[in-house]
């Protein structure tokens, strides 16, 4: 099936959950920057909330809050016994420091995944490997390279597909143009979070029972563009734009409902 519609089934499905229940899981989304790529972002995600009746709500501060001042914050939610999930939308403001703000976030609470004692999976990974599983991809005993190795994407992904046995090989910007090469010839399943537009091209050769999962968004005049370029010949590749985007937000909804179970009403 292809991520739209996935996406919107599971959608109907965590709708469906969720009006059945009397008190709704509330997200709280802080915002402390005007990055117009981040409005979008959080746009998508109170979008999403609604669509699921879930109670999804946009704290927007002045990106001249201090650091101390946005702790504070972000403990009165931690303490708010009716918030069940609690983000801070990246990027922050130069002079708060983002490990500081990750460390705030009740870990219980933090449905993006980004505190070290966190119960959660970050969206990203998480969101891509319910889909290859939903496309019944088999990931153990198989081939995985993952191109990228960021704290949100990268890193988790090689520890999300490790988790499902998979061999994984990770890449980044150091990878001589030789292994990388030999690397992706070999590989079954490939995830590529580089940032760079159609840095996966039809120049690699690639398995044709290769998956191939495209995690980049690149804005450029002509619009948004993955880190592969568009039909490689491979058995499954995920577009950009409607790809892993769709399998973030959908994601951010299902670790809200484990917030939700996880707290007691
Ligand atoms: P990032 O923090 O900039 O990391 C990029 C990674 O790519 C780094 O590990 C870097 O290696 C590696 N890299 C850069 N140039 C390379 C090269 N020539 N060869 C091999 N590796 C190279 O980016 P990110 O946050 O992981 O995001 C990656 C992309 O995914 C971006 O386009 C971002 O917008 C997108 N993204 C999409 C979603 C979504 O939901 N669809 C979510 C998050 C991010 P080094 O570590 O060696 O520098």
């Amino acid at each position: 099936m292809n991520i739209k519609d996935y996406v919107i089934n599971r959608k109907i499905e965590l709708k469906k959950e969720i009006s059945s229940l009397t008190i709704k899981p509330k997200l709280i989304i802080i915002q402390v920057n005007d990055d117009p790529a981040s409005d979008t972002y959080v746009r998508g995600k109170l979008k999403d909330g609604a669509e699921v009746t879930a109670n999804v709500i946009l704290d927007k501060q002045r990106p001249d809050i201090s650091e101390e001042d946005l702790i504070k914050l972000i403990d009165k939610y931690n303490n708010d016994k009716t918030v069940h999930g609690l983000i801070v939308q990246m990027p922050l403001p130069k002079h708060i420091n983002e490990n500081h703000i990750k460390l705030a976030v009740n870990p219980k609470k933090d449905v993006d995944g980004f505190h070290p004692l966190t119960n959660f999976d970050p969206c990203t990974p998480k969101g891509i490997i319910n889909y290859l599983k939903s496309e019944n991809v088999v990931i153990q005993g198989k081939n995985a390279v993952v191109i990228g190795r960021s704290n949100i994407v990268g890193k988790p992904m090689q520890k999300l597909l490790l988790k499902e046995n998979a061999n994984v090989t990770q890449l980044h910007s150091k990878t001589t143009n030789e292994d990388m090469r030999f690397y992706l010839e070999h590989a079954d399943i490939i995830v590529v979070a580089v940032g760079k537009k159609h840095f996966l091209n039809s120049n690699f050769k690639l398995k044709e029972s290769a998956v191939v999962v495209d995690v980049g968004i690149n804005r450029d005049e002509s619009g948004l563009h993955g880190d592969c370029e568009p039909n490689l010949k491979v058995r499954l590749q995920t577009p950009v734009p409607g790809g892993v985007g769709l399998l973030t937000r959908l994601t951010l909804l299902t670790n809200l409902m484990e917030a939700y179970y996880g707290i007691q009403h």
